[in-house]
């Protein structure tokens, strides 16, 4: 909006005028000024020679401050932002303005790039600018290979070095942030597994599977492949027939038997019938938990604890075969 129009925009005459930096001044009514800006207003109550010295910047971003005031939007936002956004946040810092800071916030964050990132970071920093911190940072981490080639960072690294380690240290966290995620995932993919083993291991021993079935069950040879079967029973099947006629079995060190063993136990924890239940096993192990819990197994309660949440979300189970579980590898340290 040009000066003829910000004082035609109001009835009233134009009461103040704005001194820029190139010696041009911009009439404006001091109403409009004072209800944007709390630091406008104490200025001009401050002067009663009619005039506000705005310098310091282009006179062109003066223009386009008192345009924001006064139609409360950036008049082509676009180019505005690509002409004068630096030079709008701190005028919107040191004025007061929050709506016109927040969407210089909006507006730099983007348009960073790897050339400007540091310098649009500094300047976010000095203007107390959280949003558009934040937003630098994460484009430094996600670019740095590029950012670290530019003359903004070689200056920074000369010039402000607690600021280069602060940010270090932020590109630090974000990595061990993201390595920390990627492990929970992990985590709770391998917890969904183990759950998808524990419901097969009870569908085996309770209506029987395409090989094994319960004691007193023949299996049914004529019985399809049931809806895990792939993904879970038909390993599992082999895993439980080979535990019956494995000659070393665990204290011989059989890792398959060791593996079959703690699949069993982990059903044993989860298990609250025992007395009806007919997967093998379950109430010897249930027979002999209260020792375990009194002590040492803090981590295998954990992972019975992480089984049972998974349960909860078992339909965002992404699936594995049954011969690739390994219980160790699921405990996290
Ligand atoms: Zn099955
Ligand atoms: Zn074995
Ligand atoms: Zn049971």
């Amino acid at each position: 909006m040009e000066e003829n129009q910000i004082a035609k925009s109001s009835s009233m005459e134009s009461d103040i005028r704005i001194l820029t930096s190139g010696g041009r001044t911009i009439p404006a009514h001091s109403s409009v000024l004072a209800s944007a800006s709390p630091v406008l207003e104490k200025l001009m109550s401050d002067r009663p020679e009619r005039t506000v010295p705005i310098i310091g910047v282009p006179s062109d971003a003066v223009a386009a401050f008192v345009s924001f005031i006064y139609s409360r939007r950036c008049m082509g936002e676009e180019e505005m932002m690509e002409r004068h956004g630096i030079q709008l946040l701190v005028l919107s810092h040191v004025y007061q303005v929050r709506e016109l800071k927040r969407a210089c916030e909006v507006g730099l964050a983007g348009k960073l790039t790897a050339e400007n990132v540091v310098d649009v970071l500094q300047l976010a920093r000095e203007c107390d600018a959280p949003y558009l911190s934040i937003r630098c940072m994460k484009f430094i981490s996600k670019d740095f290979k590029e950012v670290e080639k530019t003359e903004g960072w070689r200056f920074l690294q000369d010039h402000d070095p607690w600021f280069e380690l602060h940010i270090l240290q932020f590109l630090d966290e974000a990595e061990k942030s993201r390595k920390r995620r990627m492990r929970n995932r992990k985590y709770q993919r391998l917890y969904l597994q183990l759950n998808e083993a524990m419901e097969c291991l009870e569908h085996i021993f309770t209506e029987g599977c395409t090989h094994v079935g319960p004691h007193d069950m023949e299996p049914d040879k004529k019985k399809g492949p049931c809806t895990s079967f792939s993904t879970c029973c038909r390993g599992l099947q082999l895993l439980i027939r080979h535990f019956v006629t494995c000659k070393k079995k665990v204290p011989g060190g059989c890792s398959h038997c060791k593996r079959m063993w703690q699949l069993f136990r982990l059903h044993s924890s989860l298990c609250d019938q025992p007395e009806s239940c007919k997967v093998p096993l379950c109430r010897q192990f249930k027979e002999k938990m209260p020792d375990e819990r009194k002590g040492e197994d803090g981590r295998w309660r954990l992972l019975v604890r992480k089984v049972e949440s998974a349960k909860a979300i078992s339909s965002l189970s992404k699936r594995k075969r049954v011969d690739e579980l390994d219980i160790p590898t699921f405990i996290p340290n």
